[in-house]
C-alpha cells in the first residue's frame, strides 16, 4: 500500500492545520495549566465538519472515511492531544448512534452533535472493569417501559460536560458479555450525576470523571440494539478508536521530532551546532524512522477499515506501535533540548505527559499484544 492523499484529504489536512495553528496553539499551554476544557472549540470544529465525521450526511454529518479521520486527528494532535481525545470520543459516540440507534434517536441527537451543540461521551469502564469489561457491575433493571440504572462508572472522558452518553450496564447476570446492554442517557436525567474529576498527569484539557447512577430512569426506547448486545456495540467501535489513537500519537511524535530537529540546528555547544554530533543525529534518525513506520501502520489500518469494516490485528498493531513510538520520541526530544526541554517554555513536557495515557486507554498496550498474538495464532 502506498498512501497518496487525494485533493480533498490534502485540503482537509491544510484546513485543520490552519485551525490548530490559529485557534488551539495560542491557548494549549494555558488550558493545560488551568485544566480548562475548551468547549468553545466545539462549534468552530463543527463548522469545519469535524463534529460529524462519522454521521451520515442526511443527519447533517460529513461522513468521512477512516483514513480522512486519521489525517484530521494526526494534524490536530501536533498541537494538542487533549482536543483529539474528546473530539474522537464524541465522533465515536455519534458513530455508535448512527449505527445502532433507531431513527427517532438518530433524528433527536445526530443533527445537534454534528452542529457542535451536543457533546458525546462513552462510559464502559468501572472500578472492577478495565481491561476486562465483563467485570462491570452497573445495572439496568427493566420496569415497564423504562430501565432503572444504578452504579458508578469510571474514567469517562467528558463525563461532566457531555450531553449524550452511551452507557454500558448489566441487564442480566449471564456470563461473559452476554448480560451487558447499551443505553443512551441524556445529561440532566434525574438520577445521573458526575462524580469525582480525575487529576491526571496530562491531558488536562480533556476532563475525565466518574458518573454516578442512582435509580436513574430512562425510556426503553433509549436502549441501543437488543438486550445483551451492549458489549458487542462497545467493541464494534474499538478498531476505529485504536486507529484514531495511533494517528494522534503519530501527530504528537512528529511535532516533537520537528521541534528537536530545529533546536538541534540552532543550539551551539563546543563550538558546533549540536546537530553535528552523531549522538544527536542518531536520536533524530530513530525518531524519523519510527514515526514513518507508525504513520504507515495507522494509515494501513484506517484503509483496511474503510475497505472491509474490520481491521482488528492491524488496528492493534498501529495503536501499540504508534503510542510506544510517541512515548519514546517525546522522551528523546526532551533529551535533545537538554534542560530547556524539561521546562514549560517548550511544549515537549506537555506532549510527553499527554501521550503516556495513550499506552493505557483504548486497550492497554499489553492488551494490544494479546489481540495481535491471538490473531497470529489463528492464522
Ligand atoms: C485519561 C483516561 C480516559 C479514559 N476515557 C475512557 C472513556 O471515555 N470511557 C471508558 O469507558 N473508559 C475510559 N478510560 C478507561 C480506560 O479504557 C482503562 O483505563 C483501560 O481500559 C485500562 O483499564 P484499567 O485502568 O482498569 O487497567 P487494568 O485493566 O487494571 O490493567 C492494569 C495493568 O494490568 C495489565 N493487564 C491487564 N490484563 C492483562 C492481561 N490479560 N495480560 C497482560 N496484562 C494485563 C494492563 O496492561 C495494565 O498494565 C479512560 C482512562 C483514562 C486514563
Amino acid at each position: 500500500m502506498f498512501f497518496q492523499l487525494d485533493d480533498e484529504q490534502q485540503t482537509i489536512q491544510a484546513t485543520v492545520a490552519r485551525f490548530a495553528r490559529e485557534q488551539i496553539a495560542p491557548h494549549a499551554a494555558e488550558w493545560d495549566i488551568s485544566e480548562h476544557f475548551p468547549r468553545e472549540l466545539l462549534r468552530p470544529l463543527a463548522d469545519l465538519g469535524l463534529a460529524g465525521m462519522t454521521i451520515p450526511e442526511t443527519y447533517g454529518g460529513t461522513d468521512l472515511s477512516r483514513l480522512t479521520l486519521a489525517i484530521v486527528y494526526e494534524t490536530l494532535a501536533m498541537t494538542d492531544l487533549s482536543v483529539v481525545v474528546w473530539l474522537a470520543v464524541h465522533n465515536m459516540v455519534a458513530g455508535i448512534i448512527a449505527r445502532w440507534a433507531d431513527d427517532a434517536l438518530r433524528q433527536r441527537y445526530l443533527p445537534g452533535m454534528a452542529a457542535g451543540e451536543l457533546l458525546g461521551a462513552f462510559s464502559l469502564s468501572e472500578a472492577g472493569a478495565g481491561s476486562d469489561p465483563t467485570g462491570l457491575r452497573a445495572t439496568a433493571r427493566r420496569v415497564g417501559d423504562s430501565y432503572i440504572l444504578n452504579g458508578t462508572k469510571l474514567w469517562v472522558t467528558s463525563g461532566n460536560v457531555a450531553d449524550v452518553i452511551v452507557v454500558m450496564a448489566r441487564t442480566s447476570d449471564a456470563p461473559g458479555g452476554a448480560g451487558i446492554s447499551s443505553f443512551l442517557v441524556e445529561r440532566g436525567t434525574l438520577g445521573l450525576a458526575a462524580g469525582k474529576v480525575e487529576h491526571k498527569m496530562g491531558l488536562h484539557a480533556s476532563p475525565t470523571t466518574e458518573l454516578i447512577f442512582t435509580d436513574c430512569r430512562i425510556p426503553v426506547s433509549h436502549r441501543l440494539g437488543a438486550e445483551g448486545q451492549g458489549l458487542r456495540i462497545a467493541l464494534s467501535a474499538l478498531d476505529g478508536g485504536r486507529v484514531n489513537i495511533a494517528a494522534g500519537a503519530t501527530g504528537v511524535a512528529q511535532a516533537a521530532c520537528d521541534i528537536a530537529r530545529d533546536y538541534a540546528r540552532e543550539r551551539q555547544q563546543f563550538g558546533h551546532a549540536i546537530a553535528e554530533f552523531q549522538a544527536i543525529q542518531f536520536m533524530l534518525a530513530d525518531m524519523a524512522m519510527q514515526i514513518d513506520a507508525a504513520r504507515l501502520l495507522a494509515y494501513r489500518a484506517a484503509t483496511l477499515l474503510d475497505e472491509r469494516g474490520q481491521a482488528t490485528k492491524e488496528a492493534a498493531m498501529a495503536k501499540c506501535f504508534a503510542t510506544d513510538t510517541a512515548m519514546r520520541v517525546t522522551t528523546d526530544a526532551i533529551q535533545v533540548l537538554g534542560g530547556y526541554g524539561y521546562t514549560r517554555d517548550w511544549p515537549l513536557e506537555r506532549f510527553m505527559r499527554d501521550i503516556k495515557v495513550a499506552q493505557i486507554f483504548e486497550g492497554t498496550n499489553q492488551i494490544q499484544r494479546v489481540v495481535i498474538a491471538r490473531a497470529l495464532l489463528k492464522e
